[in-house]
Parts: structure tokens; C-alpha cells; sequence
């Protein structure tokens, strides 16, 4: 089977219940490398952006609230992306069902999800589902030098621009 990168997101719920350290657990499972990992603050762009594909749901505002940390007080979620033989397939077969209420109960929703009474599926970890979806995810949430090996082709460019530096 050919190698395939995969989306992982610890989402806000997810990181409040401190269950990092217990989803990679899960996750090496599937004896998949980890080839790019970091903590983010997600802005509404970047919520919209991934949920592209949800914008005309009455849920969208909700799950872009949910992703940006407003119902867990810290904006922040933990990106990782996965590679090798089956990535997407596997990862999403440990994190089970998007609802968590079907999700089978040993997988990572079924274990830790839960709907809140708005009615959010709080299901504490994005998974992409395939590879097209994949290459436009971790293109949207990592630069090319973020990721340890080379997925997808790049282009050199020259940037100008201010930004901060340690003192
Ligand atoms: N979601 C929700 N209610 C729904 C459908 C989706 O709250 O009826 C949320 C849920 O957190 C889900 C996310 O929106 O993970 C993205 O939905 P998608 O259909 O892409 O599911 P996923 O790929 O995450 O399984
Ligand atoms: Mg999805």
C-alpha cells in the first residue's frame, strides 16, 4: 500500500479533558510516523476554511465556536499529521463514527465524545477523511518546512515581511 498523510486535530474538548498523551496512544496503534506536530491558535479564517464543506449546515457557526475553543475557554488545538500505508483509513477506524452517540464505544469518540445540549457533537479529534481531503487540510494548517518529509510538491519564494523574533 502506498503511504498517505492524514489530518490529525486534538480539538479543544479534547486538550481541556487532558486526553492528549491517551488519543496518540490510540494512535500509534496504527504504527503510523508522525512527520509534523504543533499547537495552534485557530482564528475564525482558519475554522471556516476547514469546515469549508459545512458553511450552508445550521450547525456551521457552532462547530466553528467549537473549533476555535470559545466552549472550552483556550483557544488552541494540536495538529499533527500522520503518514504511511492507509493513513486517513485507519486513523479514522480508531476515532470512530463522527456522531459520538453511534460512534463504536472503544473507539477514541465513542470512548471520550459526547452531544452537548446545543447539540454540537463534541467528538475531540479531527481525522481527515482521504487523501484529497488530506493534501488540502495540511496544506491549509502547516507550511511545507513544518512537515518532516515531502508530501506534496512546493515552489521557493521570497518573503519580506516583518515578524516577531525572540529578544
Ligand atoms: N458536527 C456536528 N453535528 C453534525 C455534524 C458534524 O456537530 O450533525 C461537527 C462534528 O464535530 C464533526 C464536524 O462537525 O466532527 C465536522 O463534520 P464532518 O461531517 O466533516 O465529520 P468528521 O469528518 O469530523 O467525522
Ligand atoms: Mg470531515
Amino acid at each position: 500500500m502506498e503511504s498517505q498523510a492524514t489530518l490529525i486535530l486534538i480539538k479543544p474538548d479534547g486538550l481541556k479533558k487532558s486526553l492528549t498523551g491517551n488519543i496518540l496512544t490510540r494512535l500509534s496503534e496504527t504504527k503510523l510516523e508522525i512527520v509534523a506536530a504543533k499547537m495552534v491558535r485557530v482564528s475564525r479564517e482558519l475554522a471556516a476554511e476547514h469546515y469549508q464543506h459545512l458553511k450552508d449546515k445550521p450547525f456551521f457557526e457552532d462547530v466553528l465556536r467549537y473549533l476555535m475553543g470559545e466552549f472550552h475557554d483556550r483557544r488552541k488545538v494540536m495538529a499533527l499529521v500522520y503518514w504511511g500505508p492507509g493513513a486517513c483509513a485507519k486513523c479514522r477506524a480508531l476515532a470512530g463514527a463522527t456522531n459520538p452517540e453511534e460512534a463504536d464505544s472503544v473507539s477514541i469518540r465513542g470512548s471520550y465524545g459526547r452531544i452537548t445540549t446545543r447539540g454540537v457533537y463534541e467528538n475531540v479529534i479531527h481525522v481527515s477523511a482521504h487523501a484529497e481531503d488530506a493534501e488540502r487540510e495540511i496544506k491549509l494548517w502547516f507550511e511545507p518546512d513544518e512537515v518532516i518529509v515531502d508530501l506534496y510538491p512546493t515552489k521557493n519564494v521570497v518573503e519580506s515581511r516583518e515578524k516577531r523574533a525572540w529578544l
